[in-house]
């Protein structure tokens, strides 16, 4: 049976000084107080233009982040294909505005596109919506679609590109879930894709966030579809990064919380939907991008279930970089499927991803106390290991 628990594996080529640092680093993020201040220091430093870039990249960019550009990047991903894991190239850049910079943006993802289809390592690409297009124009469409708007049709032109270029390569691509009142016009997108590129096989991929009530109801839906339209549709499936935006927003507008009542709730749609789709994989594919280990090992119970071998080319386990190595590696090392997300950027415009990351690692329960006791056990099994 596989287990998450072997430290040798999760930190193979990982030295005791970079031990060391990633100590510190989860025991600072397990620190709410130092969490909320040091973001707060780091944004008021930066736009100020007080040197605290190299500070930042020492830390926490080191650590979630593979570098500030494409290239610099590809040291991590080399580091990570060396241990059987692959990655997903993520320019996470955010708050562009300007037609400039959503073509600046474009361009960058159709780079990361031509950098995937030359390199075994990367399998995957993935972009967000909105960094290529205002928040507005995203909102409007999702409350009433208007194809005359200009705006819309200067986004769909964009991923038009973005898609062809894909299927040109054949690099399958992935479109993130992003907040509920953006959705709507994401998930058009997304099926207008799927009409487009999947008819042949799962090229795009949606992504349906679990802690939703309304996401299951989504996959059958959009399984039938598939069925009556025929096409292939690929889903990423995560739980959701936006829960208490989403609850304070609901509350302060008056409509019902678009989020499950517990985290238990979202836990039985996550695993209903982690089986519908390995019980239906011929028709499409699949990204599971958690942290949580039950939810990986329940998928690996499917497969060896549904003798589905681990290397099944349509299933993919996805983290983010930085964060449970031990998941990544040890699946990895037992055949499975893996890619890691590696954002990349200038420091300044990575502080949203990273202040993210800082608060997902403070609030997750539970994730920092296990990334540090396995940091810890690893310490101890080197020492024992060095003892005559
Ligand atoms: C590869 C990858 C890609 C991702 N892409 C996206 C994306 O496109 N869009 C996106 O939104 N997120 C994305 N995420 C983030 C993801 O949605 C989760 O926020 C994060 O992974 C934590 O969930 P978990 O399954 O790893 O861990 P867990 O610790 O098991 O779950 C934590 C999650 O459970 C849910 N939850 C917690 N408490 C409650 C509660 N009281 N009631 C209801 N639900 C609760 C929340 O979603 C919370 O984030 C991605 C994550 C990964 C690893």
């Amino acid at each position: 049976m596989l287990s998450f628990d072997c430290t040798e594996v999760a930190f193979r080529g990982k030295s005791d000084a970079e031990l060391g640092r990633a100590v510190l680093l989860f025991r600072l993020l397990s620190n709410p107080t130092l969490v909320n201040a040091g973001s707060r220091f780091a944004s008021a430093c930066l736009s100020l233009g007080l040197p605290i870039k190299g500070l930042i990249k020492k830390t926490i960019f080191q650590q979630f982040v593979g570098g500030e550009t494409r290239d610099s990047s590809m040291l991590k991903i080399q580091w990570l294909a060396d241990r059987k894991v692959g990655s997903i190239l993520d320019y996470s850049v955010e708050g562009k505005k300007s037609d400039q910079g959503f073509e600046e943006t474009t361009l960058e993802i159709l780079a990361c596109i031509a950098t995937a289809a030359n390199s075994p390592s990367i399998p995957l690409a993935v972009f967000k919506v909105s960094g290529l297009v205002t928040q507005d124009v995203l909102i409007r469409q999702s409350i009433q679609l208007d194809e005359s708007d200009l705006e819309w049709q200067k986004l769909k032109g964009r991923l038009h590109r973005i898609f062809c270029k894909a299927a040109n390569l054949n690099v399958p691509i992935m479109i993130d879930a992003e907040e509920s009142w953006l959705q709507p016009a994401i998930d058009r997108l997304a099926e207008e894709a799927f009409l487009e590129f999947n008819a042949t096989g799962p090229l795009v991929f949606t992504t349906l966030q679990m802690y939703r009530t309304d996401r299951l109801d989504y996959l059958h839906s959009l399984w039938n579809r598939a069925e009556t339209m025929g096409f292939f549709p690929g889903v990423k499936l995560v739980r959701g990064a936006y829960m208490e935006k989403e609850r304070q927003r609901a509350a302060e507008h008056k409509y019902p919380d678009p989020i499950q009542a517990s985290k238990a709730n979202t836990d039985r749609d996550f695993n209903l939907a982690l089986d519908f789709i390995a019980q239906h994989i011929r028709q499409g594919a699949l990204v599971l991008g958690t942290h949580n280990e039950e939810s990986c090992l329940r998928l690996v119970e499917r497969m060896q279930h549904l003798e589905l071998p681990p290397e099944h080319s349509r299933i993919y386990f996805s983290q983010l970089l930085g964060m449970s190595d031990h998941i990544s590696f040890n699946l990895a090392e037992a055949g499975y499927r893996v890619a890691k997300y590696v954002p990349y950027g200038p420091v300044a415009e990575l502080l949203p991803y990273l202040q993210r990351r800082a608060a997902e690692n403070t609030s997750v329960q539970g994730q920092t106390g296990r990334e540090l006791a396995l940091l810890y056990s690893e310490f101890k099994r080197r020492k024992a290991k060095k003892r005559p």
